[in-house]
């Protein structure tokens, strides 16, 4: 049985018209004698306004609860697109993450995948010849159901077709693929056909939302081919693969950008062992990401920790911090939201030095000053004023003449 496994996005469900095109798609795929399993998001707006009306009733919502609420979008777009297609004469049948069943962790709001049932999906499509999958959740061992994460339908999909051993897995979106650059702030991005899954797992945790992280971190660890692709044209899109030779010549490939950050400082912490143990141990053990750490030289045996944390976790952050303020012993805590990420990605920085000194200095041209700098192998990522993102991403982009790519 040759499975084919697509995936599409909020804004490839958002209406009937939307949805009649990927019908169009669907048929197409069927027509070729493949089995099809078509993964959905909610339709656009909709996770939004279910995450703003929970806060209506609940402040603080149970995240448990959070997760029952939000998973509704999906269900909304499956039994939706399924009647559709079932008027369409199409064997189909709706699938939602509890009955394939997708067994996560119980990490409410950000839950892992665990396991997939692949037996009973193939005797599904023994049976149908389309399932629509719900995406964004899974359900846990106790048989409560969870969500993967904001964007979490990219990740559902790669699992799935990890699961099935499918060669590739399609994602249609509301772009025809992965740019050097997002396309929506940027006019002279260019697409690229190919990008690694290292490059693309680097512009995605640095906020190129396109793919969800743990979508690639699954497409890497299982082989699984992505094509990132237009819904709304036939165009070929972007595919994210295994590292090649051409790849390693393209000093770099993409420039990513996140807003949703914020930065937090502790002051006069103890110059210790085991201090950062103390300080950061309880922030993971609550699944949240701290990304950007500095600690300053110490004076007087006290030091100052500067760290950078999504925006949404900032007041949960707070709140551990305070509750655990006796094994740390900081002086204040400080915290700012009016700061953003900008990373410069690309495999062949590997072979190659001078591309921090070279991003430095062209920020530094533009007048933009960097607040923190973190650096990986294949990757440079500064802190700065969220108001100079823009200018910033366009200074890099032309700085290394990403519109010739
Ligand atoms: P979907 O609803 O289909 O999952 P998303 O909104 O999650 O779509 O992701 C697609 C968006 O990602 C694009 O509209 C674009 O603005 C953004 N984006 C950010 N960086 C990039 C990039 N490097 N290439 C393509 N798109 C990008
Ligand atoms: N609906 C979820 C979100 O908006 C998941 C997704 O679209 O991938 O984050
Ligand atoms: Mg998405």
């Amino acid at each position: 049985m040759n499975i084919v496994v697509q995936k599409f996005g909020g804004t490839s469900v958002a209406n009937l018209d939307c949805m009649q095109k990927v019908l169009v798609n669907v048929r197409r795929e069927l027509d070729k004698s493949n089995k099809l399993v078509v993964v959905l998001s909610a339709q656009s707006g909709v996770t939004n306004r279910l995450l703003a009306l929970s806060k209506q009733y609940s402040p603080n919502p149970d995240q448990a609860e959070l997760d029952s609420l939000v998973s509704t979008g999906e269900q909304v777009s499956v039994a939706l697109f399924s009647m559709m297609c079932k008027d369409a004469g199409i064997k189909t049948r709706s699938v939602l993450g509890f009955q394939v069943p997708i067994v996560s962790n119980s990490n409410f709001t950000r839950a892992r995948i665990e396991s997939i049932d692949e037996k009973k999906m193939l005797a599904m499509l023994e049976e149908y010849d389309l399932l629509v999958v719900a995406g964004f959740q899974g359900v846990d061992e106790g048989g409560r159901i969870t969500t993967l994460g904001r964007g979490g339908s990219d990740t559902s999909a790669v699992a799935i077709a990890a699961a099935l051993k499918a060669e590739v897995c399609e994602i249609y979106t509301d772009v025809t693929g992965v740019f050097t650059t997002d396309p929506n702030l940027c006019s002279k991005a260019v697409k690229l056909d190919k990008i690694s899954y290292d490059e693309m797992l680097e512009m995605a945790s640095q906020g190129a939302k396109v793919l969800q992280i743990r979508s690639v971190e699954f497409a890497k660890k299982y082989n699984v081919a992505v094509h990132v692709r237009s819904t709304f044209c036939d165009e070929p899109g972007t595919m994210v693969t295994q590292e090649d030779k051409s790849m390693e010549n393209i000093l770099v490939s993409g420039i990513a950008y996140d807003k949703d950050q914020a930065r937090v400082t502790l002051t006069d912490v103890e110059d210790r062992p085991g201090i950062s143990a103390a300080i950061f141990s309880p922030i993971a053990e609550q699944g949240m990401l701290v990304d950007m750490i500095v600690q300053n030289p110490s004076k007087d045996g006290v030091t100052d920790i500067t760290f950078t944390i999504p925006r949404a976790d900032l007041k949960r952050t707070v709140q551990i911090l305070e509750q655990n303020k006796a094994n740390m012993g900081w002086k204040e805590i400080l915290h700012d939201i009016n700061v953003a990420k900008v990373s410069v990605i690309g495999v062949g920085m590997r072979n190659h030095s001078g591309v921090a000194a070279k991003a430095f200095q062209a920020l530094s041209d533009a007048n933009i000053n960097i607040m923190m700098i973190s650096t990986s192998e294949i990757k440079i990522t500064v802190l700065l004023e969220e108001k100079f993102v823009e200018l910033a991403v366009h200074t890099l982009h032309d700085t290394f003449h990403l519109d010739k790519r």
